[in-house]
């Protein structure tokens, strides 16, 4: 009889199985005065994302019909396990931040056909409250629940001629902890990964941007097509949590 490891079951430190995710739990109208206001939860990592609109777009946009989307991440000084000093302390962001809400941003934009917005712009701030590994991506698949809160408080008051939302896009990410593929790292498998992946996908399946370290040491074909399944089964779950969480603005979303 094949025994837990070879079944892969109950390694991790939290007990799941390597292609398992964490718990997930979206709350929209999480805060008041944000069109799109969601509390994202994977496990213990815990983010807030709001969308607010406003009826401008950046000069070099002005006047050409398209509307944009941006992002800002930031961590809240509590959140990790030794105090992360606001960026605002630094006078500038710091690197990672900066990383992080761009890919933010593009994986938003991904899945928006920005002429269809008009010409306004979506502004998605995402605060990290509590870190457990997994920010990135949490913050994108709040994000993405924000946006379509966002996107559908615009149509109802000047209804879309197009919806502008083609697709959902999530994110997970994905690792190899001792030699073993896994599933949407938490801290400690995370600051113990030899290689990690943060994958981001779209309802179609397609991936939107793959973002692949090998710091410890490099990975090979057959690590990287393993790491894809799981980040696969990972963000297929998410799609499933999303259609829960959204109900009939998803069918839109997904028509
Ligand atoms: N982390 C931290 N302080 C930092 C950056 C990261 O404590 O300044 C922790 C946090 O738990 C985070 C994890 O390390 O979730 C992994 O960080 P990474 O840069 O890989 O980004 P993430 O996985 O959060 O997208």
């Amino acid at each position: 009889m094949p025994n837990r490891r070879e079944r892969g079951e109950g390694m991790r430190v939290d007990g799941r199985r390597n292609d398992e995710i964490r718990n997930v739990k979206v709350t929209r109208n999480f805060t008041k005065y944000s069109q799109g206001s969601v509390l994202m939860e994977m496990g213990d990592t815990k983010v807030i994302c709001t969308a607010m609109i406003e009826d401008k777009v950046p000069v070099f946009l002005k006047g050409s019909g398209s509307g944009w989307i941006t992002a800002e991440y930031s961590m809240l000084p509590g959140s990790t396990q030794t105090r992360k000093q606001r960026d605002i302390a630094k006078l500038r962001l710091d690197g990672r931040s900066n990383e992080i809400q761009r890919l933010i941003g593009r994986a938003l934009r991904s899945v928006v056909d920005l002429t269809a917005l008009g010409e306004r712009t979506i502004w998605v701030d995402c605060d990290v409250i509590q870190a457990d590994g997994g920010t990135r991506t949490a913050s994108i698949t709040g994000a993405f629940v924000a946006l379509v809160d966002a996107v559908n408080a615009i149509d109802k008051v000047t209804p879309f001629k197009r919806y502008p939302i083609s697709s959902a896009v999530t994110a997970i990410s994905v690792g190899v902890v001792h030699g073993e593929p896994m599933l949407d790292l938490c801290y400690v498998e995370d600051s113990k990964a030899e290689v990690d992946m943060n994958v981001v996908m779209n309802s179609k399946g397609d991936f939107i941007e793959l973002q692949g370290t090998g710091e410890e040491r490099p990975f090979n074909n057959i690590e990287l097509m393993d790491m894809l399944e799981l980040a696969t089964i990972g963000n297929t779950a998410l799609i499933e949590k999303m259609k829960e969480t959204l109900g009939s603005s998803m069918d839109r979303v997904l028509r």
